[in-house]
């Protein structure tokens, strides 16, 4: 008999008929005869739904009342499936973050999970029951409520199925695995059967929102074998794993993109020590996560400097940049929201080289014009502008041979 833990994202239970379904799907596992314990997220669109209560009251909710406020979407969640499972036939309890004690750090909105108190919940399966636990939140040492970061839950899945030492972690979703990029973007997206942790996390961290990027670090970490997989249809998913020697690598795994994207600017600032640290000193003081960075190669004593930051994080990271050009005594401040980031993943990069040089090519055979690129291993990442986003991810899918003749395989 296996222990598996199951998550199931907002829109796979987003109406009382679905979150039935979820309950059919759970009961015939349960059958099956594995150890269950089922994360649910909000019902979809009922954490932006709260979020927007939050802000009609303060357009800078405090962050301890935010997770108060967040966390009660869940908690609809599991009273429901819970009690579609008991009238199933199908004994099951539901539990909060709290209730389990999914002990958090105290960062509110963006809470780590530092342990998990797995007595209840073994308790609960030695009794034959389902175990349904709210995700994307946890409490303090405190008492205070918490939650884990927006796509939270997956993370609240991996670290349940890390304590309890589960078989499986599947995290099921309205695509049937992970893809070469976006299916909603690239038609012809194609399921990956199996791609790496650290691919995963490049994927995740560089826009893929199908996993939350804490989830895939956690899974890698605690080696939690972790499943992708749809809550409407029968399949394999996608499985998430350690490289292996004997594995055929692609040599390009994935197409993330970045739509939150927005650069800035400050052109002819004089070129000196200290000057870099002048102007991201003051933004990461602020708060602000600063991500691609460049700086010019200084001409007449002077050098500009472009940096990316969220795009929320926008006319904050404008305003104070325009305040140390004063102090610098640079030229200019300038700035663009309306750029996006498309990365190409993959392990097999790093023994080929050319990769770059087609990623290039294929572009500005489309005449889509690169604004800033930044390379690591495993990916290669530009800045286009955001009218190309679709054109420049659809044509590197197909340059890059990762189309899938056999459109039928989508998920919906
Ligand atoms: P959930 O509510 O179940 O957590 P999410 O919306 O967070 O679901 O994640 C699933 C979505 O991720 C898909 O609907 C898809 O549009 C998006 N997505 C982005 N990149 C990928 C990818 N490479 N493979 C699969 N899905 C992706
Ligand atoms: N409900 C939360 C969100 O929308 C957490 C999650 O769905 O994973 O971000
Ligand atoms: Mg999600």
């Amino acid at each position: 008999m296996a222990l598996i833990v199951q998550k199931f994202g907002g829109t796979s239970v987003g109406s009382v008929e679905r979150i039935l379904n979820v309950a059919q799907r759970v009961h015939a596992a349960r059958r099956h005869g594995d150890d269950l314990v089922v994360v649910v997220s909000a019902m979809s669109g009922e954490t932006n739904r709260l979020l927007g209560l939050a802000h009609e009251i303060d357009p800078e909710p405090a962050p301890r009342e935010l997770d108060v406020i967040l966390s009660t979407g869940e908690q609809v969640t599991i009273g429901l499936l819970s009690m579609a499972l008991n009238r199933l036939g199908c004994p099951a309890r539901s539990y909060t973050g709290a209730q389990v004690r999914i002990l958090t750090d105290s960062a509110h909105n963006k809470a780590r999970i530092l342990g998990i108190d797995e007595q209840r919940m073994r308790d609960d399966l030695n009794q034959g029951r389902v175990v349904v636990v709210a995700g994307f939140q946890g409490v303090d040492e405190h008492g205070n409520i918490t939650t884990l970061g927006r796509g939270g839950s997956d993370t609240t899945a991996v670290a349940l199925a890390a304590a309890l030492k589960a078989d499986e972690c599947q995290i099921y979703t309205d695509v049937d695995g992970v893809y070469t990029t976006d299916p909603r973007v690239v038609a012809s997206a194609r399921r990956l059967e199996r791609i790496t942790f650290e691919e995963m996390l490049e994927m995740a961290s560089l826009g893929s929102k199908v996993l939350q990027i804490r989830s895939v670090e956690f899974a890698g970490k605690y080696n939690v074998p972790l499943r992708v997989l749809s809550s409407f249809g029968e399949g394999p998913g996608t499985l998430i794993t350690y490289e292996e020697d004997d594995m055929e690598e692609a040599l390009i795994s994935g197409i993330a993109f970045n739509r939150d994207e927005a650069k800035l600017t400050i052109l002819g600032v004089p070129d000196r020590p200290g000057v870099a640290s002048h102007i991201l000193g003051p933004i990461g003081e602020a708060n602000i996560e600063v991500d691609m960075i460049i700086q010019n190669v200084g001409a007449d004593g002077t050098t500009d400097f472009t940096f990316t930051v969220h795009r929320n994080d926008y006319t904050k990271a404008l305003r104070l940049l325009e305040k140390i050009a004063g102090e610098l005594g640079a030229r200019e401040v300038n700035g663009d929201d309306r750029i996006v980031k498309i990365s190409l993943v993959g392990v097999g990069m790093r023994s080929h080289a050319g990769i770059a040089g087609t990623m290039f090519k294929t572009l500005a055979d489309e005449g889509i014009n690169i604004r800033m690129i930044s390379t690591s291993e495993i990916k290669i990442s530009v800045v286009v502008d955001e009218k190309y986003l679709e054109l420049g991810v659809r044509a590197l899918h197909t340059a890059f041979g990762l189309d899938n003749d056999n459109k039928d395989s989508q998920a919906g």
